[in-house]
């Protein structure tokens, strides 16, 4: 038997002062939902502390995310399942109400690991994904226009028999040209999960963690015996060292209890064990 733990983010962006307090009652609220479901297996507990955050305006991830070039809202979402490698991701979404729905029935189907755009709304219509018009994604054009950098979504699992999963969701980064796709939906850069050394999840600048492969080095590293806090702060001294670049990123080890770390101002995170 392993003991069971979930740790949540909200985004490493850089948060204003103001909305600090109720992002972090956010991400906690998505913890509690998460948690809850952790007897249905660690692949529940993930998705649902995601779709929660999808729900939750100040977040960005679905509904409150950030705009991209033209004013849209365009979204990614990854999944992905320790035991046996699957993993799920859909990028460039504009009218699919909850993105990781989709990641989870990408991941389920089996054939494709990553569907983006029109094909990707066509297979969620297809599967019976909920669809929504695009401006249901935009609460508050004003304070989305001005979200700085950008923030991502996402929680990691272990349940009682050790498997381990994790999920991602974000709006990208704000201003982004139309068709960017970032490190979210893309297995071994924005998450990676392997149930026999742990699962990770990052948040920053997406092209930074693609450029590094960083979610996969992280798996890597534990697989070599490295312990998870000097794995997790590792990962940001190199995102940092190497790139100059902005992030956090949480982690579950096999054993042992949840890891965040992050070189931005601020990432709201809650765990459970
Ligand atoms: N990693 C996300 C992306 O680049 C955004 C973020 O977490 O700030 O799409």
């Amino acid at each position: 038997m392993a003991r069971p733990a979930l740790i949540v983010h909200g985004g490493a962006g850089p948060v204003p002062e103001a909305e600090r307090s109720l992002r972090q009652a956010a991400v906690d609220r998505a913890r509690d939902v998460g948690w809850s479901a952790i007897g249905q297996g660690a692949l529940a507990a993930a998705v649902l502390a995601v779709r929660h955050m999808e729900d939750e305006p100040l977040l960005n991830a679905g509904i409150g995310a950030c705009l991209n070039s033209d004013g849209v809202v365009e979204l990614d979402a990854g999944v992905m399942e320790g035991a046996d490698l699957r993993a799920g991701g859909a990028a460039c979404l504009r009218d699919v109400r909850h993105p990781i729905d989709l990641a989870v029935a990408v991941m389920e189907d089996g054939r494709h690991v990553l569907l983006a755009g029109e094909g990707a709304s066509r297979f969620a219509r297809e599967r019976g994904v909920e669809m929504a018009d695009p401006s249901i994604f935009i609460t508050d054009r004003k304070r989305q226009e001005l979200i700085e950098g950008a923030d991502t979504v996402g929680a990691v699992a272990r349940d009682a028999e050790g498997r381990i999963a994790v999920a991602v969701s974000t709006g990208g980064r704000v201003g982004k040209l139309p068709g960017r796709v970032g490190d979210s939906p893309l297995p071994g850069a924005g998450f990676y999960v392997d149930d026999r050394f742990g699962g990770v999840c990052g948040t920053g600048l997406g092209e930074a963690f693609i450029r590094l492969g960083l979610a996969r080095v992280m798996v890597i590293e534990l697989q070599h015996g490295v312990d998870a806090a000097s794995v997790a702060k590792g990962a940001i001294d190199y995102l940092g060292q190497a790139l100059g670049a902005p992030g956090g990123v949480i982690l579950v080890p096999r054993d042992g209890p949840p890891q965040a770390v992050f070189n931005t101002p601020a990432m709201p995170w809650a765990m459970a064990q």
